[in-house]
């Protein structure tokens, strides 16, 4: 089997839904926060009472947009809905008002980058690091707005359905690749490149664990140098991007074992089930007429002038790519430093202010790759909840550099900044741990330890440079380890020489 097997070639085109962070839904006013009891976010409008009208949240359609320019597609001026009909109990209407004829955008791509030379480090707290590899450009053939529908929670004993409408009409915006992907590894590429911009943009969580980012997998198989697509199947209910992987890698199997047993793929939706790691059929694939579409009559056209995408465009932020790029050639990071710092544009915010506030960019860039990814990583924290200060953690950097406190105190401060955003300058007087600068102190110190050992001062004069050490750590000792060392020095080599 396994020769046969190289023979085939697997073809993947994705459908993702990314669920949208708007404050309210997309008909209606009511609020779209996750984890509410149930139904109480609900309203006329998404519960489907007759005699209510929806009226379009003009966010989603410039998150909407925004995404469509970030994925280089052409808009289409003259926008519309479309309804969708089907009975399901999750759908109080009875239809999805979503969009068929005139998607939002269309004609896209995206750029993923492949591994060979992806750099992977075990000890980041980020999963997955910068791509230098090689790149494969992902065709998109269209982005579309939708609601999403309620939530049925089946009960335990298995005799009753419950329903929760608090997610019915929580805005979606549909995105719909070519089938360009020919394994697993470009399937998860393309998904962490999409969740990427999503968050860059901001316009949603975009988690594939949290279901704020779903996708289905369509896939087919053809013989090397066909040039006819096979038939697909489409694959549901991919909860991680490892879900994913295997779903692909065992659908090839399966479809490949059907079409060499002479059999025929049917093209129908299959669910995956992750823990046993095989598909089931769930419904053979409806087509766009099995659900009668036709425009939708509730809502007027939307009409997307020159001026309104320009204005979004104006505002799309400076992407990953653009970033690792700068910030190596303004800061001198290496590559990989950059692309980890970059994995969340937070993160790389508060690299960035740091580095620009105290003037030492590689020394904040080791900051953040060393203690505060160490510190990440402990805490199980994710780098969007860091809330410190930027001139905070500067000001840090720059008394450390100045000698004003050890690296040891340093990383207590760093810590205690990362935690409670403390201010550093007054902290380390509060809890002690500036370091001894003050100029008579240290030198009372440094006279005390040269009166108590005559001898060895008389060896240092003959020319024994080795008891400078001893004479530094005495010190040291005396001050509690506190004393900065380059003062220290300095000190003991002037009063030694006086001493000649
Ligand atoms: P439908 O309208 O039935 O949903 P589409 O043509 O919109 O079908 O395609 C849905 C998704 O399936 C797209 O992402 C597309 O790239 C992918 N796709 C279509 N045909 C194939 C195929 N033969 N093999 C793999 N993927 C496919
Ligand atoms: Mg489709
Ligand atoms: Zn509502």
């Amino acid at each position: 089997m396994q020769e046969e097997e190289k023979q085939y070639e697997t073809v993947i085109g994705l459908e993702v839904h990314v669920e949208l962070s708007t404050k309210t839904k997309i008909f209606c006013g009511c609020s779209t926060r996750f984890g509410a009891p149930p139904n109480t976010q609900t309203c006329p409008v998404c519960t489907g009472m007759p005699g209510t009208l929806p009226v379009l949240n003009r966010q989603v359609v410039e998150y909407a947009l925004a995404l469509g320019l970030a994925l280089h597609c052409e808009v289409n001026r003259y926008c519309r809905f479309d309804r969708k009909n089907y009975f399901y109990p999750d759908n109080p209407q009875n239809y999805q008002i979503s969009q068929l004829y005139l998607p939002v955008c269309y004609n896209g791509e995206i750029e993923i980058a492949l591994a060979g030379e992806r750099e992977e480090k075990e000890n980041s707290a980020l999963p997955e690091a910068a791509g230098t590899g090689r790149k494969k450009k992902i065709r998109i053939h269209e982005l579309h707005m939708e609601e999403d529908a309620g939530k049925l929670v089946h009960e335990e004993n298995g005799d009753s359905s419950l329903v929760d409408y608090n997610r019915s009409g929580v805005p979606l915006i549909e995105i719909v690749s070519e089938p360009d992907m020919r394994n697993a590894e470009e399937a998860v590429a393309y998904l962490e490149k999409l969740c990427m911009l999503c968050r860059y943009l901001g316009i949603s969580d975009g988690k594939l664990q949290e279901g704020s980012l779903r996708a289905d997998v369509n896939l087919s198989v053809r013989k090397a140098g066909c040039r006819t697509l096979g038939t697909r199947t489409e694959m549901k209910n991919l909860n991680s991007f490892r879900a994913v992987s295997r779903a692909v890698a065992e659908e090839r199997r399966r479809q490949i074992a059907l079409l060499e047993e002479g059999k025929k793929v049917i093209q129908e939706t299959r669910r995956w089930d992750d823990a046993k790691g095989v598909s089931y059929s769930i419904r053979s694939k409806e087509d766009a007429e099995d659900y009668r579409y036709f425009p939708e009559p509730d809502v007027p056209p939307v009409v997307i002038s020159e001026k309104w995408t320009e204005e979004i465009r104006g505002r799309l932020p400076e992407f990953r790519e653009e970033k690792e790029a700068r910030y190596q050639k303004e800061f001198g990071l290496s590559a990989y430093d950059a692309g980890v710092l970059t994995q969340s544009k937070h993160l790389a915010e508060l690299f960035e202010e740091t580095a620009v506030l105290c003037g030492k960019p590689k020394k904040a860039a080791n900051w953040f790759m060393g203690e505060l990814l160490r510190l990440l990583k402990e805490k199980g924290m994710e780098p969007e909840k860091l809330m410190f200060s930027p001139k905070h953690l500067a000001d840090l950097i720059t008394a450390a550099e100045q000698g004003k406190i050890n690296q040891a105190n340093a990383q207590k401060v760093f810590a205690e900044i990362v935690e409670r955003d403390v201010e550093p300058l007054s902290y380390m007087k509060e809890q002690r741990l500036e370091s001894l600068s003050d100029e008579g102190m240290l030198r009372l110190a440094a006279e005390e330890v040269l009166a108590g050992n005559p001898g060895l001062v008389a060896e240092f004069h003959a020319g024994k440079e080795k008891v400078f050490g001893f004479f530094v750590g005495q010190i040291m000792k005396k001050t509690r380890g506190m004393a900065d060392p380059g003062k220290v020095n300095a000190l003991l080599r002037q009063l030694l020489m006086r001493g000649e």
